[in-house]
Parts: C-alpha cells; structure tokens; sequence
C-alpha cells in the first residue's frame, strides 16, 4: 500500500468533523494539503480551519482539477460512499494513499489494503489481514489472524478478538468488543457502540446490546435501477473480453454524434476493473506472460503496444524489479540489450505491462466517450448469482440483494473457476500443511505471503512443496516460490504431479524444426472431406513422432497447428463442430509451451536434486498419526492408487478449470443453465451461441466461455488466447454497433 508522498499535493473529501480531524494529522504528517472538497455550497471558497474548500466532489473530474491535485484522502465514515468515491476517482487516475499514523502499532507481517486509514493509537496483532479501503479511528486492537475485509470501518475503542472474520462493509461502533472464539462478523452489519459480541453476527443485521443480539435485518443499499428505465447494457466481469468489446465498440462510435447517452453497467466481483485475473492486480507485477509477445498479440494491437512499451519501459521494469526478486532482476538483466533496442517481440513480458498499457486505454477511451456524451458508465463491485427476464431484457441478481435492469446483458465471466482439489476453500490451513487450492485468491501476492508466513513458522523443519499439473500456472508458481525472497532457501523438494509427467517445453530447436514434417497431416491433404476425427488422429501421430525424435512442442506447435487448421476446411459444419468441442483443446494440451525463464527454474531444481516429477492423478491428502500429510495418487503407469512416502506440506493446485458436468459450477452459471438462457455444448467449458453471440435474446457471451462455437465459419476452442479475445470482442462489439445504432 501506498502510505504518504510528502511531495504530491492532497486534497480531503469532506470539511466536517473527521475531515478536521484528518487534515490535523496529515499536516502533522508533512503531506503537501491543499485543501478541502466538500459538496456544501456555502463552504465553496471560505476556509476550514484555515484550510480552503476547493469545491465539490465533481469538481475533482474536471481537468483543472486533475491539473493541480494528485492524491486523493476520503475518511468518510459511510462505507458505500467512501469506497465508492475512492475507486471512482482511482480510475480517473488519482492517487488514493492510505493513512497510518505514527502511533500506530502494526505487525511487520501484517497484509494491508489499498487506502487503508488508522489514526492514533491502533495496534495490529501479527497474521493478520487489512483489506482495501479500511478506516480505524483511534485506539482499537486488532487480535492476531484476524481479517477485516474491504470497506470495514471501525470507531474507537474497539477490540476484535483473534482469528476473527470481519466481513465486507461491516461498520462497527465505539467501545465493540468482539470476543475471541466467534468466526466471523458478517457483510454490512452495523454493530452499535458498546456491543458485546459473544456469538457470529450474520450478514446485514443490526446488532448491539451485552451481549449483542440483532435488533433488526438491514435492507441492502439500494443502487439504482428502475424497471421501467433499465440500462442499455451492462457487463458481468470485468477481464480483457468486457475491455476490449467497450473499447472497439467506442472506437466505432469516436466521431459518432449519437442521439441519446447508451447507459453501461460493468459489474465484477472483484475491486479492480478492465483486467481480469491475469493482467491486474490479482496477478501481481511480477509473473510472464506464456507466450512471447510477438504470439501473444495480433497486429494492429502488437505495433502501439510496443510503441508504448517503448515509452514506458522505465517505470515498467522499476515496478517489475521492486515486486519481483532474484528471478525477475536476472530476467532484466538477461534481455537488457533487447529492452535497450526496444527488441520485445521475442520476450515473454511481464503480464503487467499489458494491463497497465490497457488500463491506460480504455481509460481514455472511455473518458472521451464520456466527454462527448456518448456513455454514462457505472461500475459495480458485486456479485452477479442470478439473471430472469424482464420486459425483453434481464433482472440482475447480485449477491448484496441489489438488482440491476438492463436491457441487453453480456457475460464475460471468464473461463470457468478453479476446481478445487482438497476441502472447499480456496487457502486451507491445517497445523502441518498448507494447501492453496486458488493461487490467485484473492491475489498471488497475498497467498505467497500466506507462504512464507507458513514456511517461516515451521523454522528448522523442512517443507516439500506439491504443485498439481503441469500447466502455465503450475510453472509460475514454481517460479514464483524460487523468486520471492525467502520462501526458497527454506524449502527442500519440489514436486509436480501431472497425468502425463510431462512439463511445458520451452526452448526451440531452431535448425531441426526447420526440417520437421508433419507427415500425418500432409497425407490428408488431398482428400476431399475428412471428419475431426481423421485430422485429431493424424495430429497425435505426428506429436507422438515429434515426442519419439525428442523434439518439443516449443518446435513443433507452429508447424502442426498450421497443418491440421489447413485441414478443417475440409470438415463439415457438424464435424467442425466435433472439432472445436472434442478435439481442439484436446490437442493443444499437448502442445504445452513455456518460457525459457520458468523452465531454466527447473533446470536449476533439477542440477541440485531439489525436483520431481511424478506421473499421476491427484486422489487426495491422507493424515498420519504424525499429523505429516502424505499425497495419495492414481499411478498413471501402473493404474493403481500410490502413497508417497514423504510427506507433503505445501500444496499447489494448479490443475485449471472445472466444467459443466460437474457440481462446483458458480451460482450465476448453475442459474442461467438451469433456467434453460444458457446452454453448456459438448466441450463442457463453452456455451452455445448464435451469429450474435447470443445465448438467448440480449444475453450474450464474451471470452472463454465461446469455446466449442463456429463463428464466421471458424471453429471456436482455446478463447483463453488474447488475440482470439480481441477477434471475438470485436464481433461482439459490431453486434453491439447494429443493435443500438442501426436498427
Ligand atoms: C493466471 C493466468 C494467466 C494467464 N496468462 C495468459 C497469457 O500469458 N497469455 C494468454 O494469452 N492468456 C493468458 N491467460 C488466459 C486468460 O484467461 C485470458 O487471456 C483472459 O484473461 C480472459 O479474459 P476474460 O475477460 O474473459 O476473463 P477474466 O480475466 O477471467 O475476467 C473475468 C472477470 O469476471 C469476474 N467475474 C466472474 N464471475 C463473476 C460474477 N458472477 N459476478 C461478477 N463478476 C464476475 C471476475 O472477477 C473477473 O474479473 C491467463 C489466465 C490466467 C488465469
């Protein structure tokens, strides 16, 4: 987090009594504050306690204003309000640091939040976790290993007890203690002064009382939406699918003059906007991309990224040293001459750049559609779990009760989520064993700190470590546990455990691939129609002959894609249909590839006898009477289930998605499914759709969950790969065009 720069200048949100009290410490602080905004008109232009009010919360959306104030303070003591105006001005590009006083007492392993405010006096108990956007006033205690999730806020004189889960929203009053042994205090509550808490408190109640008891249900904070008057569109998940339909269909409208504002909600679950899992802050600024760029990105798109990597690069590598370690600094310093010529096409780049270089864009693509009056546009953070028709268009259920109208609804949820392996949880800890079943949640950055929070407490004893799959994930995370200061040295073997016992290959063999033949494919090539099964049968032969003359995918994923694509000409629509759903992804499995950075980790594993490689399905973890955890596996070679014999204490999950067979599928999914708006297709990952990327009437689909399509006549697999994204987003986004500017 962010805590103060002395040198930018600052402005407060609110001239009352805690913004009084805000600007006395910030000024004790040294922050450069310049003033006040508050909405009252009658306090425009005098001064608060000598300090002027600027003008009102709008105002900061004014170019002026951009122009003379970089960080933004709101301690406001409304959650909803806080938050809101907190991310909204984030994306309008200001700072929002946090606050900490100097009093205050925080453990040095504590993990803290984004614009996170303490005044004097708090003190914060180790292992214990401060989301974004958390206010504390003075003198309260934070007991070890608790969590106070995003928007929390709490008076003075409070105490929370350990291991406690205070969630989302909760507002909290002066003098509350909640008493160690409760698990958790739920979502929006409002917990009066002095309450004693000696039982769970469940989401949105009214609690208070020795000992507290819940005098009534709150009803959620309404947001807006009327039946009668829905939005035109709105997006649920915010990734690179959402960002890059918004964008194109902007660009399409740039010099547009349009009759009325088309009115769009995005909603995601998650507090940041536009950059999905991998390229925001639930990645890090640290971990690759899995291709180089030149395979990563199309052209037109590749040319002005690099045209801006090249302008940015700087600041770029600095953000990428100071969050990586030893790795990424070798990273640097292995390209710096390609960097220095401004060479990227062949690097495996920072998955960060990306997201900053589309974060900047859309942006600006969005504030000039703003400008011209051509979009209102109105973020969401919240859960989507439930969609019914209404009046030609859809009711949105979100998980807070709030619901959304909108005439037209997109789903760009992304692929679909994890599966989990072990207990149902995305972290589970357990005395000996610390099992990850979600690397990315609710950040990289915050599991690998859970790690070496774990790692340092077994001290002298030694930790093996399990990733499951042999994936891009399964390879980051090897990379990132041999990256981050500290967990390496600490950590005796490293093991993956994949069906095949293969890993990603990573380095071409650039002189024998220039005489690989994928003699399979070629033989079909004179005939006149084939089915999928014809073309995936010969493409196994020949990676199974590429497999026997020791040459790796890194070689041969170019030669034996173009040759079986050339062939799906030749299938009908039916067969390409079998293709895109039985096959493609099928095969691409085994085309695998990885970066030369993430593999030479192995290479330097392998050299100290630190790695291995077991061949195998994961069935479980078993207890011992030691309390060591042992894994328990289906021996691909002999068919049998295994026991290892030693012991396992860190585990990984990195074996990818779920899919519609199975019953973890999220609520929203499980609902529109059910409800017959959405129907799964044979590739068990994909939703059928029309021409219009529609699944019923206005509700659309966007990004992976295309999988096992035929669009413009192209059969539709892997939509994990950013290039297709931008191809189907921008047949999304023509669709979008037609519907409100054509017809
Ligand atoms: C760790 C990782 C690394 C990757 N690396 C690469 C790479 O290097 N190169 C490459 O080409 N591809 C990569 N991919 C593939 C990636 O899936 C796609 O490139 C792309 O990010 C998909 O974009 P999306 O917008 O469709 O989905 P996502 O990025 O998954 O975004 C979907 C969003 O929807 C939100 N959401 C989901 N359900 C709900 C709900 N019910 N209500 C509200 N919000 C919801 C999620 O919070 C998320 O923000 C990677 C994927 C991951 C997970």
């Amino acid at each position: 987090m962010e805590i103060t720069n002395r040198m930018k200048t600052a402005v407060i949100i609110g001239a009352g009594t805690q913004g009084q009290v805000y600007a006395s410490y910030l000024k004790e602080a040294g922050i450069n504050l310049i003033g006040f905004m508050d909405d009252n008109p009658d306090l425009l232009g005098k001064e608060v306690i000598g300090i002027p009010v600027l003008g009102k919360y709008t105002d900061l959306f004014l170019d002026e204003f951009k122009e003379k104030i970089q960080d933004v303070y709101c301690p406001i003591g409304i959650n909803s309000v806080r938050i809101e105006y907190l991310s909204t001005l984030k994306k309008e590009g200001y700072g929002i640091p946090g606050f900490l006083h100097h009093t205050v007492s925080i453990a040095p392993d504590v993990i803290l939040g984004e614009a996170v405010y303490m005044l004097a006096g708090n003190s914060v108990m180790p292992h214990t976790t401060i989301g974004n956007y958390v206010m504390i006033n003075s003198g309260s205690t934070i007991a070890h290993h608790a969590t106070l999730e995003d928007g929390v806020f709490m008076s003075s004189g409070v105490n929370i007890g350990a291991l406690i889960h205070v969630k989302r929203n909760a507002y909290i009053g002066m003098g509350v203690t909640a008493m160690t042994g409760i698990k958790e205090i739920g979502e929006e509550t409002l917990i009066g002064a002095g309450t004693v808490i000696i039982r769970d408190v469940p989401d949105y109640v009214v609690l208070a009382g020795n000992p507290g008891r819940v005098l009534r249900t709150k009803k959620p904070q309404g947001i807006v939406s009327d039946p009668n008057n829905p939005s035109d569109l709105t997006f649920i998940g915010s990734g690179i699918s959402s960002s890059f339909t918004i964008l194109q269909f902007l660009n399409k409208i740039k010099d547009q003059e349009v009759k009325r504002k088309i009115t769009i909600n995005v909603i995601d679950k998650y507090s940041e906007f536009h950059l999905g899992i991998p390229y925001g802050e639930r990645s890090g600024f640290s971990v690759h991309l899995i291709t180089s760029l030149k395979n990563f990105l199309p052209e037109p798109e590749l040319g002005v990224f690099i045209e801006w990597l090249n302008k940015n690069k700087y600041w770029l590598l600095d953000e990428f040293r100071k969050e990586g370690g030893e790795l990424a600094a070798n990273w640097i310093d292995t390209h710096s001459e390609r960097i220095q010529n401004n060479d990227w096409e062949p690097l495996f780049v920072p998955r960060r750049f990306f997201g900053k270089y589309l974060e900047e864009k859309i942006t600006e693509c969005i504030s000039h559609a703003k400008q011209k009056g051509q979009i209102a546009i109105n973020y969401i953070e919240a859960e989507a779990i439930d969609l019914d028709k209404n009046n030609g268009g859809y009711k949105i259920i979100l998980k807070n009760k709030n619901i959304i109208y909108s005439k037209k609804v997109v789903l760009s949820v992304g692929s679909l989520p994890v599966r989990y392996l072990w207990k149902n949880a995305p972290l589970v800890e357990e005395e000996k064993l610390l099992f990850v079943n979600n690397p990315y949640q609710p950040e990289l950055k915050k599991v690998l700190k859970k790690i070496d929070q774990f790692v340092s407490n077994r001290k002298n004893e030694n930790t093996n470590v399990l990733i499951v799959g042999a994936n891009a994930s399964g390879l980051e995370l090897l990379y990132k546990l041999n990256d981050v200061e500290g967990i390496a040295s600490k950590i005796n073997k490293f093991t993956v455990l994949s069906t095949q016992g293969l890993l990603p290959d990573a380095v071409p063999d650039e002189e024998r691939m220039k005489t690989f033949v994928p003699n399979n494919l070629k033989a079909l090539s004179n005939a006149s129609s084939l089915t999928a099964k014809e073309i995936a049968d010969a493409t196994y032969k020949d990676l199974d002959y590429a497999d026997e003359i020791n040459l790796g995918p890194a070689s041969t994923v170019g030669i034996i894609s173009s040759a079986f694509g050339a062939l799906l000409g030749k299938l009908d629509e039916e067969e390409l249909r079998t293709f895109a759903c039985r096959y493609g992804n099928d095969i691409g499995r085994r085309q695998r590839c990885a970066g030369f950075h993430y593999s030479k980790n192995i290479d330097q594993l392998k050299k100290e006898e630190r790695f291995d490689h077991i061949a195998g399905r994961f069935v479980t973890i078993n207890k011992a009477d030691t309390n060591e955890y042992f894994l328990e596996y289906l021996d691909t070679a002999s068919g049998t289930n295994m026991v290892s014999d030693v012991p396992v204490h860190l585990v990984i999950n990195c074996v990818g998605s779920t899919n519609f067979s199975q019953e973890d599928v999220p609520e929203l999914l499980a609902n529109v499914v059910q409800k017959g708006f959405c129907k799964p297709n044979n590739s068990r990952i994909g939703i059928d759709v029309n021409e219009a990327l529609e699944a019923s009437d206005n509700l659309h689909i966007v990004g992976p969950l295309l999988a096992g399509n035929l669009l413009e006549g192209k059969a539709v697999w892997h939509v994990e790969h950013c290039g297709r994204i931008i191809w189907l987003s921008k047949l999304l986004s023509e669709q979008m065009h037609t519907y409100f500017f054509e017809k």
